[in-house]
C-alpha cells in the first residue's frame, strides 16, 4: 500500500486539468470562445524546452487554444517587446508566457513587465505582485499556488499555522510567504543569511522548501507532524546516473512529517495545471463572464 503521508501532486493536478477541460468546455458552449495561450520561448535551453513542450501539449488537451513562439538565442530585447506587444494587442491570446531564463541581452523584468498584467498568467508583472501583496484580484504565480491548494486539502484551515518558507525568490518564495500571510498564517521567510535554518525550521507547522539545494532540509529539523512541501527540482548525479531530487532529504524526513510532496510528482506537475487554470481565469475576466462552476 502506499504511503497516505505522502502528496501525490500527480494525481491532484490530473483532477485539476480534467476539471478545466470541462470548464472550457463550458465557456464554449456557452460564450463561444476558446481561451488561449501564449508561451514564448528564447533560445535552447533544454530544461525550457521540455517545459514549453509540457505545456503546449498540456494547454490543447485542456480544449484551449496553445501559440508557440520559439526565437533564436541573439534575439534582441527590442524583437521581444514587439512579440509582447502584438500578443498584448490580440483578443485569441487570454495569457502570456515567457520562458524564464532569457539570454543575457534581455533584461526579464523589463519583458514580464511589458505584458499585458490582465494576460501576466504567470503572475510575474510587477502589478500582480503589489494586487497579491494588497489583496486586490489578480494573478498569481503558478508554483505558489499549486503549493497553497496543496496544504489546503491536506491541513484545510491554514489559519494560525506556523508556516517558514525556505528561499525569497519573486518566482516562489516571496509570493508563497504571501499567499500563506493572506490565509491567515503567521510566517518566516527563511534565506541564504538566515543564521540558524535547522531552529527556524523546528517551529514549523508548515515547511514550504524552494532553494534549488540537493537534500537539504534534513528530517531532524522537522517538527513532528509537519506538513512539508519540496519545490525544489535538483539533477544529481550517482555512479553515472542522474535522477531528481528535491530540496528536501526525503528519506529522513517522511519519518517525521505529517505530509509530504515527492519530488519528482509532488509540486512540478502542480504548476503547469495551476497555469492553465490562470488561463481559463484570465480569458473568462476579458469576456467578462463568470469562471464555470
Ligand atoms: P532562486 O535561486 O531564485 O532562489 C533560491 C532562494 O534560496 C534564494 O532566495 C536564497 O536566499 C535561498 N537560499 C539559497 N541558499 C540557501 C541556504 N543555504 N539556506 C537557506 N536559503 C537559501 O530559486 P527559485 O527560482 O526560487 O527556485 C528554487 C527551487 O525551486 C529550484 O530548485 C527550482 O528549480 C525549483 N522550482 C521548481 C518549480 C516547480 O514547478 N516545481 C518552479 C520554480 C522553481
Amino acid at each position: 500500500m502506499s504511503n497516505p503521508k505522502i502528496i501525490d501532486g500527480k494525481a491532484f493536478a490530473e483532477n485539476i486539468r480534467n476539471k478545466i477541460a470541462a470548464q472550457v468546455a463550458s465557456v464554449q458552449k456557452a460564450h463561444g470562445f476558446t481561451p488561449g495561450l501564449a508561451v514564448v520561448l528564447v533560445g535552447e535551453d533544454p530544461a525550457s524546452k521540455v517545459y514549453v513542450r509540457n505545456k503546449g501539449e498540456q494547454t490543447k488537451a485542456s480544449g484551449m487554444a496553445s501559440f508557440e513562439y520559439k526565437l533564436d538565442a541573439t534575439t534582441s530585447q527590442e524583437t521581444l517587446l514587439k512579440l509582447i506587444d502584438q500578443l498584448n494587442k490580440d483578443a485569441k491570446v487570454n495569457g502570456i508566457l515567457v520562458q524564464l531564463p532569457l539570454p543575457k541581452q534581455i533584461d526579464a523584468q523589463a519583458v514580464i513587465n511589458a505584458i499585458d498584467p490582465d494576460k501576466d498568467v504567470d503572475g510575474f508583472h510587477v502589478v500582480n505582485a503589489g494586487r497579491l501583496a494588497t489583496g486586490g484580484q489578480g494573478l498569481v504565480p503558478c508554483t505558489p499556488y499549486g503549493c497553497l491548494l496543496l496544504l489546503k486539502d491536506r491541513l484545510g484551515d491554514l489559519t494560525g499555522k506556523h508556516a517558514v518558507v525556505i528561499g525569497r525568490s519573486n518566482i516562489v518564495g516571496k509570493p508563497m510567504a504571501q499567499l500563506l500571510l493572506n490565509e491567515s498564517c503567521t510566517v518566516t521567510i527563511a534565506h541564504s543569511k538566515t543564521k540558524d535554518l535547522p531552529g527556524e525550521v523546528r517551529r514549523a507547522d508548515i515547511v514550504v522548501a524552494a532553494v534549488g539545494r540537493p537534500e537539504m532540509v534534513k528530517g531532524d529539523w522537522l517538527k513532528e507532524g509537519a506538513v512539508v512541501i519540496d519545490v525544489g527540482i535538483n539533477r544529481v548525479e550517482k555512479d553515472g546516473k542522474f535522477r531528481l531530487v528535491g530540496d528536501v532529504d526525503f528519506q529522513s524526513c517522511v519519518a517525521r512529517a505529517g505530509a509530504i510532496t515527492p519530488v519528482p510528482g509532488g509540486v512540478g506537475p502542480m504548476t503547469i495545471a495551476m497555469l492553465l487554470h490562470s488561463t481559463l481565469v484570465a480569458a473568462c475576466r476579458q469576456h467578462g463572464v463568470e469562471l464555470p462552476k
